[in-house]
């Protein structure tokens, strides 16, 4: 952390300003290959659980495609380095959801096929965290025992929808949060009690009740069963509260190298004000804060935003402000207001981000913006309004961050011409 900081201070100085980076490339370059093989020969579901579209085929090949991926639909905007890849392509996932339902009069639990509300019952899944899967087949056993009944929309008979379970990588804390179509959930004390007897590491259990006939897994109530209510992870040194509905990224060990590569690439200095936009619970921009003199960081989800303030505060950071509003809107008052901002950080949803975003990001004239993407077709789109305002891809990243899945990370750094 501290070293990516440093090297990004280094390329302000007037040497190359890639240097630092094209050394971090190559590291990370030398830890990727070639990546121990992924056996697939026990994933019976593969077809049609949909999920990971690359499972069988060894995780070399899979970089390789995903790095050409990027060089196709990117590559003429700028330089693209080689992919940084996963050491563990395994069982990485820290947000497992399992969904609940009934066949032949019994209870099933999987996962929805894809583009269906269809469960495909699944007993082992090769990305998601095993302990997370561990807990998912100790709640159907227990759901069995206390007479639980799984959720059937086609009659609307029944209680217990999804199973939605989150890891903390470094603290080893457990949510487990039970989503339920109606708020009574009959023996609850003593379902948590023999849950927590099978498995002490679940810190908090939440029910979540969900009355819509949605395919949104979380409903907007919930009641904490047992615990805080959040759980806490560490990257990048720091600690981060995360709560049921907020955003946290799904792998966590590829995330700490994600953040540390954008900090390297942003080359932030002491005196620079920072804004990170589609902040979430503000993990980025506190990452960040560290090495700059002000960061503004900006979400949608006010849950996320609330949970971005505690995280601040708890981590002693008192150069950082969140705001809870549309990213466009935000950056569109905040230049009005002639603030200074001298580095972007942008990490949109897979829709990417929007033209009254760019534009009013451009209108700042922010001198770098680091641009994290996790779909690369809408990140094209969106470089390709950046050129009209005069904003250039200096170097462009991929990082594995979904291992077996079609899926891949982007970051692009963009400085104006
Ligand atoms: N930077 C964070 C979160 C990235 S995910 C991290 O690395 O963890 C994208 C985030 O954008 C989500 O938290 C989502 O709630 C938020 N978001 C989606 N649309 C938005 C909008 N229009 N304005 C601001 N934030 C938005």
């Amino acid at each position: 952390m501290t070293e990516s900081g440093k090297s990004g201070s280094k390329k302000r100085e007037g040497k190359d300003p890639l240097d630092s980076l094209r050394i971090g490339a190559v590291e990370e370059e030398k830890k990727m290959k070639p990546g121990p093989p992924v056996k697939t020969a026990n994933c019976t579901h593969r077809k049609r659980c949909g999920g990971c579209q690359y499972s069988e085929l060894p995780y070399a090949e899979q970089l390789g495609i995903k790095e050409k991926r990027v060089r196709r639909l990117l590559g003429a905007f700028g330089p693209v380095q080689p992919i940084v890849g996963a050491e563990e392509p395994l069982y990485y996932r820290n947000k497992v959801t399992a969904s609940f339902g009934f066949r032949n009069g019994k209870t099933i639990m999987g996962i929805y096929e894809q583009s269906t509300h269809k469960i495909v019952p699944i007993d082992h899944c090769l990305i998601q965290n095993r302990e997370a899967d561990r807990v998912t087949h100790i709640i159907r056993k227990l759901c069995i025992s206390f007479k639980l009944k799984a959720y059937d929309e086609a009659t609307g008979y029944g209680l217990l929808r999804h199973v939605m379970i989150r890891t903390a990588h470094r603290t080893g804390e457990i949510m487990v949060v039970l989503v339920t179509v109606s708020p009574i959930l009959p023996s609850a004390k003593n379902f948590v009690k023999a849950l927590r007897e099978r498995c002490p590491e679940i810190t908090t259990v939440i029910q979540n009740i969900n009355p819509q006939r949605t395919s949104m897994v979380l409903g907007p109530r919930e009641k904490v069963l047992f615990g805080k209510g959040y759980i806490e992870d560490v990257l990048c040194g720091l600690r981060f509260r995360i709560s049921s509905g907020s955003f946290y990224q799904v792998n966590p060990v590829q995330t700490e190298r994600l953040y540390q590569t954008a900090l390297a690439l942003a080359g932030l200095k002491k005196t620079e004000i920072v804004l990170d936009a589609y902040c979430g619970v503000g993990t980025i921009g506190m990452i960040a804060s560290q090495f700059a003199g002000e960061v503004i960081g900006v979400e949608l989800n006010g849950d996320a935003v609330r949970d971005a303030k505690v995280n601040a505060r708890q981590n002693q950071i008192d150069n950082i402000s969140f705001y809870a509003n549309d990213a466009g809107v935000f950056l569109d008052d905040l230049s009005r207001t002639g603030k200074r901002i001298d580095v972007i950080f942008m990490d949109p949803p897979r829709t990417g981000s929007t033209e009254a975003f760019i534009e009013s990001a451009c209108g700042v004239r922010p001198s770098r913006i680091v641009y994290i993407s996790c779909n690369p077709e809408t990140l094209a789109r969106d470089l390709r309004i950046f050129k009209r305002y005069r904003y250039k891809a200096e170097v462009i990243i991929p990082v594995d961050q979904f291992p077996l899945t079609e899926h891949v990370e982007t970051m692009v750094l963009l400085s104006r011409k």
